[in-house]
């Protein structure tokens, strides 16, 4: 079910979960700002979710709240990220939903990384 973009964060959603420990993900990056692990319903060969440690819900939220200093670890965790798995040469796809018309279904901000083959237009029409 897709969720809105604001509110009050709720800390039982699944990548509060993971941050915390307490169901698994495979991990491929962390740092003081954000976490990457590979999406469990990959839509490319190479699907990473990168997401804060903070508790913002959306994009909408983080950009609002979140302090420079994490906005910027945040980005630079995601950059980071694309390097680390070689996909600055070929090429990669970030896509980060935010409420109810993208169809957010987990409400902790997360960044989708696509990757691995040619992706094709941006959107379905
Ligand atoms: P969104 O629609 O942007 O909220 O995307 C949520 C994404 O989280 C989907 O691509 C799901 O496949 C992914 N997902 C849900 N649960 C897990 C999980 N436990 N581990 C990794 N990815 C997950």
């Amino acid at each position: 079910m897709p969720v809105a973009a604001t509110g009050t964060y709720d800390d039982s959603n699944i990548f509060a979960r993971i941050l915390r420990g307490e169901i698994p993900s495979k991990r491929v990056y962390e740092d003081q700002w954000a976490i990457a692990f590979h999406d469990i319903n990959p839509q490319a060969p190479v699907h990473v979710l990168v997401i804060p440690r903070g508790a913002y819900i959306s994009w909408a939220d983080f950009s609002a709240l979140a302090p420079d200093a994490e906005i910027a670890g945040f980005v630079r965790a995601v950059g980071a990220v694309a390097r680390q798995l070689a996909l600055e040469e070929p090429g990669y796809r970030l896509l980060a939903n935010a409420g109810l018309d993208a169809h957010q279904e987990v409400p902790h901000l997360h960044v989708h990384l696509f990757g691995g083959r040619p992706l094709g237009p941006m959107l379905v029409r």
